[in-house]
C-alpha cells in the first residue's frame, strides 16, 4: 500500500487516542478509531466550501477508514484518485479535518489497487501521477476528435494490436494529453500487469543525453525496450534531434516487432515535424495518424457540462451557452473559464448567473463597446489575409 506522509508528531499522537469530535468513537484500548460518516460529511462539505475547484464527484466515494496516532486514513479507488489526493487534497482536506473536529488531526490518502507489477511509469522508474479527470468517461466526443478518440479507445482494448503506432495530433489544449492518459488508465483497469512507460519527448531526450555522456546506453535501451506500451506526448520536440531520433527509431523497431503499443502525439502530423528523419516519418504512417481539431460550438457546451458535472457544480444552461460562445479556440480556457467563474462565486454568495459569468470572463464591456464597426471588419480581414 501507498501511504502518504502527514505530520504525526508526538504531541499530535497524544490527542489521537481521543475522539476527534463529538462524533468519533472510541475504540478499545488502542489508538484506532473507526472514522465516523457525520464527521467526514463535515469535512468534506468544509473542502468543498474552501475549495470549490478542487471538488470532483468522486469525493462522495471516499472511505475514510480510521483515525491513527493523530492521522485519518482515507482510501480511494483508484492509482489516479491517489495521485491527485496526494498531490492536491492534503493540505485542504488537513486543514478541514482540524476545523472541524478542533484537534491537530491530518489527513492521508492511501489505495488498495496500485498495480503490483506493471503500471504507468516515467523516465526514471516512478510511477507516473495520471490525473483522474484524464479518463474516456470525461472526454466528449463531437466532430473535432471522433477518430483519435475512437482509436484511442481501440488501442486500450487491444495494446498493439489495433492501430500501432497511434499518432495523435492538433493544436495546444485539444485533448491529446487527455487521450494519453485516458488510454493509460483503461489499460490498466483491464490488465494491471502490463508495463507503460509514459514520458514527455523532452524527457526521452534528456535520458538519451544523459546515457550517452555516463556510457549507460545498455540501461536506458533495455528501460525504453521492455515495456508493453510507450506513450511519447509532444513529439515535434525531436525535431532536428538526428541522434535521439536514431535512438528512437530502433527504439521503435524494437517494440514494433514486438508487437508493443507505441502511442505518439505532436502539435502536427508527421510529416510536417520540420526535421524529422523520412524514416521515422514513414514508420509513423504504418499506423494510424488522426488529427483532433478545434471543438465545435455544440462540443463546446457538451464540455462545459461535462466539466462541471466532473466538478459537482451546477451552472445554468445560459452560462454555458454564454462561456461556449465566448471562448472558442482550446478546450483548456474553457476549463480555465469553468475555474474562474467558481472562483468569483465563492467570492460572492455561491449563485453562479449570467452576469457573475460576465463579470468572471472580464465581459464589462457595454453593448455600445462591443459594437462592431467597419473599421473592426477592415482590421480583422486584412490582418488575417496578411494584406
Ligand atoms: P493538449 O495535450 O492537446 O494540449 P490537454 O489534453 O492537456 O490538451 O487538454 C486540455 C484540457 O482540455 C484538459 O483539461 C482536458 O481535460 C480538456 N479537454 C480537451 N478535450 C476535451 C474533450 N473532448 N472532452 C473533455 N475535456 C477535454
Ligand atoms: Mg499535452
Amino acid at each position: 500500500m501507498l501511504t502518504t506522509h502527514s505530520p504525526a508528531s508526538p504531541r499530535e499522537a497524544g490527542t489521537a487516542g481521543k475522539p476527534a469530535g463529538p462524533a468519533t468513537r472510541r475504540s478499545n484500548a488502542s489508538t484506532e478509531t473507526s472514522f465516523d460518516p457525520t464527521t467526514w460529511a463535515r469535512i468534506l462539505q468544509n473542502v468543498r466550501l474552501n475549495h470549490p475547484s478542487l471538488n470532483r464527484v468522486w469525493f462522495d466515494q471516499m472511505s475514510p477508514r480510521q483515525l491513527t496516532n493523530g492521522v485519518i486514513q482515507v482510501t480511494v479507488a483508484t492509482p489516479a484518485q491517489l495521485n491527485f489526493c496526494q498531490s492536491q487534497c492534503q493540505q485542504p482536506f488537513t486543514a478541514a479535518a482540524q476545523t472541524v473536529t478542533g484537534r491537530l488531526v491530518a489527513v492521508s490518502f492511501h489505495c488498495d489497487n496500485l498495480p503490483r507489477s506493471g503500471g504507468v511509469f516515467n523516465e526514471g522508474d516512478q510511477p507516473l501521477p495520471l490525473n483522474p479527470d484524464y479518463t474516456f468517461e470525461n472526454f466528449v466526443t463531437g466532430p473535432c476528435n471522433r477518430l483519435p478518440h475512437a482509436a484511442a479507445v481501440a488501442v486500450a482494448e487491444q495494446p498493439g494490436k489495433a492501430y500501432n503506432p497511434l499518432f495523435i495530433h492538433g493544436g495546444v489544449g485539444l485533448g491529446k494529453t487527455h487521450l494519453l492518459q485516458a488510454v493509460s488508465q483503461k489499460v490498466l483497469e483491464r490488465q494491471a500487469s502490463l508495463r507503460i512507460l509514459y514520458l514527455s519527448c523532452d524527457a526521452f531526450i534528456n535520458q538519451f543525453i544523459n546515457a550517452v555522456e555516463t556510457g549507460e546506453m545498455n540501461t536506458f535501451r533495455h528501460r525504453y525496450r521492455d515495456v508493453d506500451l510507450l506513450i511519447i506526448d509532444d513529439i515535434h520536440f525531436l525535431s532536428g534531434r538526428d541522434r535521439t531520433q536514431e535512438e528512437f527509431f530502433h527504439t521503435f523497431n524494437t517494440l514494433y516487432q514486438g508487437h508493443k503499443q507505441i502511442i505518439l502525439s505532436a502539435d502536427c502530423p508527421p510529416s510536417e515535424i520540420p526535421e524529422l528523419e523520412e524514416r521515422l516519418v514513414s514508420r509513423v504512417n504504418w499506423g494510424l495518424v488522426a488529427r483532433i481539431d478545434k471543438p465545435c460550438y455544440e462540443t463546446r457546451v457538451a464540455i462545459l457540462q461535462k466539466k462541471a458535472k466532473v466538478r459537482g457544480l451546477t451552472l445554468p444552461d445560459d452560462v454555458i451557452c454564454y462561456v461556449a460562445a465566448k471562448v472558442a479556440n482550446n478546450t483548456r480556457e474553457l476549463e480555465g473559464a469553468v475555474t474562474k467563474i467558481q472562483g468569483m462565486a465563492m467570492l460572492q454568495n455561491g449563485t453562479i448567473d449570467l452576469d457573475l459569468a460576465k463579470a468572471a470572463l472580464g465581459d464589462t464591456a457595454t453593448p455600445e463597446q462591443r459594437r462592431i464597426t467597419i473599421q473592426n471588419i477592415l482590421d480583422v480581414v486584412t490582418k488575417y489575409y496578411n494584406v
